[in-house]
C-alpha cells in the first residue's frame, strides 16, 4: 500500500505536470470509484483547471478552480498514471476515453492496472486512475473534505509537528507501539513499510508497550520515522509501477529497506537473523538483537 512518501512522490510530478492543466474530458470506468453518478461527475469536473495538487496523510488533493477539490486514496493497489498523446495526433485522447478498461489495459502494456477513472488534461496529457477498488475519487466541496481531513493525525512531515507534540501524543497511551503508529487518527500516512523501518532504527520492538518507551526513545522514534520518509522520498518510495513511461526514480527505496520485507535475511547492522511476526493483524519484521 503506498503510504506517505510513494503519496508525496506522486504529488511532486502532479504539481511538475498536471498543475495549472485543464481538464478536457473524463471518463469513470468503475462507477463505485466517485462519489457522483458517473455521467455527473465527468460533467461535473470537464471544463475545471487544477490549480494545484497537495498531500495530507495517504490522501492526494487536487484544488479545482471552482473551490472544490478532488480526493483520492490509493487504499490497496490504487495507482496513477500519466500518459501524452502525440501532438500530431490530439483525437488519440478521445479514441482512449472511449475505449472500455480491458480494451485499455491490453492496449498500453505500460498501465499499472485496470483504468477506473481517466482525466484528458490540457496539453496531450492523459491522468489515469487505476484499480481503484477500495480507493476512491471523490469530488468534494471545502466543508466535505475539512469533515473527511478532520479524522487525520498529523503528517510526520508537517513542519508544524515535533518530536516532541510526538512524545506528548504517546503520554499515557496503552498497547503496542506499532498499531498506534500505523493508526492514521494517530498520526497520517504511515503504513506497515515505514512503521517497521523508523521501528527497526530507533531499536524498539513493535511489540514494545507505548507506556515502557522512554522519552529519549519517542524522540528517537520519531526522529527515524521522519528521517526514512525523507529518504524514501528522495530515492523512490517502494512503489513497482512507475508514474510514467519516463518514470525511472520511482521504486529506488526497495533496496534500502533495513527491516521491512527481509525475514530470514541478515540484519544489516548485527547479523542477526530478521523475524517475522504478526502484530495487530500486520506483518512486523524485527531484529532480536539490535530492538528491545
Ligand atoms: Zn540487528
Amino acid at each position: 500500500m503506498p503510504e506517505a512518501p510513494e503519496m508525496e512522490i506522486y504529488k511532486n510530478y502532479l504539481n511538475q505536470w498536471v498543475k495549472d492543466k485543464k481538464i478536457n474530458q473524463a471518463n469513470v470506468y468503475r462507477a463505485k470509484s466517485v462519489n457522483l453518478e458517473s455521467k455527473e461527475f465527468c460533467t461535473t469536473v470537464i471544463g475545471k483547471q487544477i490549480k494545484g495538487i497537495l498531500r495530507q496523510g495517504k490522501y492526494l488533493i487536487f484544488q479545482l478552480d471552482d473551490g472544490h477539490f478532488l480526493l483520492t486514496h490509493m487504499m490497496l493497489d490504487g495507482r496513477l498514471f500519466l500518459m501524452t498523446i502525440d501532438a500530431e495526433n490530439p483525437q488519440e485522447t478521445e479514441v482512449i476515453l472511449q475505449s472500455n478498461a480491458e480494451d485499455l489495459k491490453q492496449r498500453f502494456q505500460d498501465l499499472p492496472g485496470k483504468a477506473s477513472v481517466v482525466l484528458g488534461l490540457s496539453d496531450g496529457l492523459v491522468l489515469f486512475f487505476c484499480n481503484l477498488t477500495l480507493g476512491y475519487l471523490h469530488y468534494l466541496g471545502q466543508d466535505q473534505l475539512q469533515t473527511k481531513l478532520r479524522e487525520l493525525g498529523k503528517d510526520p512531515l508537517d513542519p508544524n509537528f515535533s518530536a516532541q507534540n510526538f512524545a506528548q501524543l504517546l503520554e499515557g497511551k496503552r498497547g503496542m507501539i506499532k498499531p498506534w503508529l500505523m493508526n492514521p487518527k494517530n498520526i497520517s500516512g504511515v503504513g506497515n513499510a515505514y512503521s517497521n523501518e523508523a521501528l527497526f532504527s530507533a531499536g524498539i520492538l513493535p511489540t514494545r508497550l507505548i507506556s515502557a518507551i522512554s522519552l529519549a526513545e519517542k524522540v528517537k522514534l520519531f526522529d527515524s520515522l521522519v528521517n526514512s520518509i525523507r529518504e524514501s522520498i528522495r530515492l523512490g518510495g517502494d512503489m513497482e509501477e512507475p508514474f510514467a513511461s519516463w518514470d525511472n526514480l520511482t521504486g529506488g527505496y526497495n533496496a534500502y529497506f533495513k527491516a521491512y520485507d527481509r525475514a530470514g535475511k541478515p540484519c544489516l547492522v548485527c547479523g542477526e537473523t530478521i523475524q517475522k511476526s504478526e502484530v495487530g493483524g500486520r506483518n512486523a519484521f524485527f531484529c532480536p538483537h539490535c530492538q528491545r
